[in-house]
């Protein structure tokens, strides 16, 4: 069943060119395409399905700097302050609120972890408070439960995965910027070995510049022009209750559950960490790669099933453009979530939150994360063929700093001095080993 997502309308047609195609509306595609329609960019966004309808739209709604790697964090600072500006200037309501993130636990291990990673981002300047027993008890009281501690980090918050993407594109029509939906770009035109054309199934654009920000359809597609993405693909279950609960807090991460407050005032409820790894020819072909991650997480992730194949987002295949693709069979990848993760889910939040007891089911989805190797995303123009500029592999992570990842494409396209370093985001990185890498939290 699709998660909850606001539809907007927009363009049946392609134009002919473009200074920039950005392929893939989630948050960082249409992140990307808005900040470049609002510096002036001729920009054409291309969405195979609706908008926001695939990892965008299926996620808790976290934008956090809490726990985040080291690579992540300036990236998660900015995009706190990006999802205010942009809220700003669309108009429009994104359903983001700085409320706060409440951390607890009973793990001596963890509340650890969560004081040497205070210890870090305090120096950068994040706001992040330690609690003791008493104060986790009188944070967490809607637990009734003892705790050992937790953190509590006041600035982070939540945005609203059903809004989030659909608004965003409409800044980027508001700015300017073509937007078309059910339109596939099926592969890019090479000339001199350079992009020239982006070849959509409603024709092809001409163009110098194309940002691949297809979520876990990247691995394939980059595949066409012989780009090796090490991307495998973690499902993962989650469900919402229905309005009419008071009393929870707006965001709660506990290692038997995490509660997200909905814009309609119901509840998003999930196990954190928690997926199955259906098997995909991408991930047979780079699992030595993955060992690191799966080794680090395999209390959290178990065997799938072969849903994943079926639907085509992750082949060794190569494809015609003159040809129906993957993309066009599968217009939004809708996964089946799994019954079994689904109970244990809403049993755990009611154990953990008396007041769920009463609360009744409203939806259950899965959604597909896209996870490289280290758990850190692949923003980088220097895919290997010039033109062609990668944002993709955001490990769960990538709809709180979707808005910086944006802001980042944009700036190297414009030439502007990035918002952060793009180093850490190198393709090439995935040449080494990720033993030692993969992203703490
Ligand atoms: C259950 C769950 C919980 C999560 N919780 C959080 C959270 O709390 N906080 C957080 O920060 N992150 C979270 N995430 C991760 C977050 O949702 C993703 O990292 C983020 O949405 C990725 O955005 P994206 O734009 O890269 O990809 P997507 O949202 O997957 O968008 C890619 C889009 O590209 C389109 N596309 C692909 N190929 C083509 C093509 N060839 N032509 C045209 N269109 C194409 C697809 O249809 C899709 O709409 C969660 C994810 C899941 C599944």
């Amino acid at each position: 069943m699709p998660a909850p997502l606001h539809l907007i309308q927009t363009a049946p047609t392609v134009p002919a060119e473009a200074d920039v195609v950005v392929i893939g509306a989630g948050i960082v595609g249409v992140s990307a395409a808005y900040w470049l329609a609002k510096a002036g960019m001729k920009v054409v966004l291309l969405e195979k399905g609706s908008i926001g309808a695939e990892q965008s739209s299926r996620n808790w709604g976290w934008c956090r700097q809490q726990n985040r790697d080291a690579r992540e964090l300036p990236l998660s600072t900015r995009s706190l302050s990006l999802w205010e500006d942009m809220t700003a200037d669309i108009g429009e309501n994104l359903g983001f609120r700085r409320c706060g993130l409440l951390y607890l636990t009973k793990n001596q291990a963890e509340l650890d972890g969560w004081a040497r990673w205070g210890q870090f981002a305090r120096k950068e300047g994040v706001d992040t408070r330690m609690l003791n027993a008493k104060e986790a008890a009188q944070r967490g009281k809607a637990t009734q439960q003892k705790w050992l501690g937790g953190v509590w980090s006041p600035t982070d918050g939540i945005a609203d995965p059903a809004l989030a993407a659909p608004m965003i594109a409409k800044g980027v029509l508001k700015h300017g910027g073509h937007v078309v939906q059910n339109c596939a770009a099926r592969g890019v035109e090479l000339s001199g070995g350079s992009i020239c054309g982006v070849v959509t199934e409603r024709g092809t654009i001409r163009t110098s510049q194309a940002v691949m920000a297809g979520g876990v359809w990247a691995r394939s597609f980059l595949n066409q022009v012989g780009i090796n993405l090490s991307q495998s693909s973690v499902r993962s279950s989650i469900l919402s209750v229905k309005p009419g609960i008071s009393g929870l807090p707006d965001a709660l991460h506990t290692q038997v559950s995490s509660i997200t407050r909905r814009a309609d005032g119901g509840y998003t409820l999930a196990i954190s960490g928690n997926g199955r790894v259906d098997p995909t020819p991408g991930i047979l072909k780079n699992t030595t790669q993955f060992l690191p991650m799966f080794t680090r997480r395999w209390r959290q992730l178990s065997p799938g099933d072969f849903q994943a194949w079926q639907y085509g987002f992750d082949t060794n295949r190569k494809w015609a453009l003159d040809d129906i693709t993957p993309m066009e069979k599968t217009r939004i990848l809708d996964p089946h979530p799994d019954m079994k993760t689904l109970k244990k889910t809403l049993h755990q939040a009611r154990t953990l939150l008396p007041a769920l007891e009463e609360s009744h089911v409203q939806a259950a989805w899965a959604g597909y994360i896209d996870s490289t190797p280290d758990g850190v995303p692949v923003i980088d123009p220097d895919s290997g063929v010039p033109g062609l500029f990668i944002a993709a592999g955001f490990s769960g992570h990538g709809f709180g700093i979707g808005p910086g990842a944006g802001h980042l494409v944009a700036d190297i396209l414009l030439g502007r001095s990035p918002i952060t370093d793009v180093m850490q985001y190198k393709i090439s990185r995935f040449k080494k080993s990720a033993w030692g890498k993969v992203a703490d939290f």
